[in-house]
């Protein structure tokens, strides 16, 4: 007898020991999956690979859907401009290269597949392996200084801090959080960032000498520190309400908007939770905007009668089945808190401009006052570890379990991945129904994994394919 997922007890019970040897182990895989995904480890961990067993696909309509478990960064928000930014800005204070002339920046084609949407480790790995023909000892420990004591003082991230003061300690640089300097710069942090130029010199000629030779390992923890160091420094800011003014800085452009909702998220999301009601209709025009906005091509609508019917009957199947729903990012909550705070706060001016009636506006208004009322679960790299990000499948099966969806309801649960590896993730994780929706920076992906891909997003899934039900 096989189970949903193929294991059988029989076999397992007659070669299932605690250890066994590679034949039986061969053979015990096998029952799990047809099909398996490799993972590569980071260099410092053991095995250097691991396999996979992923869920079948399934493209079978559904009656009900149990849950829809959705990656932040790509798929429910632009963030990924940010994460590319600090991760260039990494590579340019290691080398000492600030400028396109001395170092063109990274390759859209070639680089970006590797440093999106996998763990901070294997970005900063990747990178490093490629550009570290560039870097400058003395740049690198002058950054790295600087990041540490920053993290330090102006870091908000309990996490973080434990995490440099480790790397500080293995460096036998620990001394220096008891140095006069460091204890005058904690006295006043909010100066630390207007002289990062001071303090980086200052430290690299009294500790410069300290580090021991830095081995490829090192230079990726101290890669990871400066990468967080920008990334963090760049979320304080918007934090504070000043996201235009570093749109105008980084990218020359103060409309842009760093973090925002992908489109269709807000009608999603208010679909399946069963908010819309009888008015989803009303927003198809703006769905189909949406469509467009994401895909970059008009959706060709059938006959409008036809869709009005089936997204009607949608809305009605949510009013009285509404769906979990939860959020699955290999960011740590620090990030992921402030990046949902500001895209809800977006959803919430949003909604304002949709043709709903104002009785059904105040209601989702409530709701999204804070992105927790309505995410069931909320699954960040902090439930984890660095080390079992995806392509892993332990956050995808941490939300399942949070969500208290047992294992022979994943076929009901549709998954929600912008990347290669957040698509493994969530197959890995035992779901079938895994929808890549790809973005302009992930274009470049590989997505075998995924079930189906859609370019037209969430708007596609719901247009196109009913979220999976009989029309
Ligand atoms: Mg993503």
């Amino acid at each position: 007898m096989l189970t949903a997922m193929g294991y059988n007890p029989l076999l397992l019970k007659r070669i299932m020991k605690k250890i066994t040897d590679k034949n039986n182990a061969a053979e015990l895989l096998q029952t799990l999956s047809g099909e398996f995904a490799v993972i590569k480890n980071p260099e410092y961990i053991h095995p250097a690979f691991e396999l996979a067993p992923l869920a079948p696909k399934l493209t079978s309509p559904l009656e009900s859907l149990t849950a829809a478990v959705m990656d932040m960064d790509g798929t429910t928000t632009t963030t990924e401009e940010l994460c590319i930014h600090s991760l260039e800005f990494m590579i340019r204070k290691m080398s000492g290269k600030f400028t396109a002339d001395e170092w063109i920046g990274l390759d859209h084609t070639l680089d970006y597949p590797n440093i999106i949407g996998n763990s901070t480790t294997k970005h900063v790995e990747y990178l490093i392996s490629k550009y570290h023909g560039l870097f400058d000892q003395t740049e690198i420990k002058r950054a790295y200084l600087f990041a540490a004591v920053w993290t330090i003082i102006v870091g908000l991230d309990q996490k973080r801090k434990e995490e440099v003061i480790i790397n500080l300690t293995n460096l036998n640089l620990a001394g220096l959080m008891k140095s006069p300097f460091f204890l005058e710069l904690a006295a006043s942090p909010a100066a630390v960032n207007d002289r990062e130029n001071e303090i980086g010199e200052k430290l690299v000629k009294q500790y410069g000498s300290i580090f021991p030779e830095l081995t490829r390992t090192d230079l990726v923890k101290l890669g990871i520190d400066i990468y967080y160091q920008r990334y963090h420094a760049i979320l304080q800011r918007i934090k504070r309400g000043e996201s235009r003014q570093i749109s105008a800085e980084l990218f020359n452009d103060p409309e842009k908007r760093l973090i925002q909702p992908m489109p269709g998220i807000l009608f999603f999301l208010s679909l399946i939770k069963g908010w819309l009601g009888n008015e989803a209709v009303d927003l198809i025009p703006s769905l189909l905007k949406d469509y467009e906005l994401k895909s970059g091509t008009p959706f060709t609508a059938q006959n409008i009668g036809t869709l009005q019917q089936r997204i009607s009957r949608l809305s009605d199947h949510f009013v009285k089945d509404p769906a979990k729903v939860s959020i699955v990012t290999s960011s740590i909550f620090y990030e992921a808190d402030i990046v949902m705070g500001e895209v809800f706060s977006v959803l919430s001016a949003q909604l304002r401009t949709l043709p709903l009636s104002e009785e059904r506006k105040n209601a989702i208004a409530q709701k999204l006052e804070h992105y927790r009322n309505t995410y069931d679960a909320f699954i960040t790299a902090s439930d984890s570890t660095e080390i079992r990000l995806k392509p892993h499948r332990d956050l995808y099966s941490i939300a399942l379990h949070q969500l208290n969806v047992p294992v022979k309801e994943f076929g009901n649960v549709i998954g929600f991945e912008d990347s290669e590896s957040g698509t493994i993730a969530i197959r890995a994780a035992g779901i079938g129904r895994c929808i890549a929706v790809p973005f302009a920076q992930t274009k470049g992906h590989n997505f075998e994994a995924a079930t189906m891909v859609s370019y037209g997003g969430v708007p596609e899934v719901v247009l196109t394919h009913n979220v999976f039900f009989t029309p």
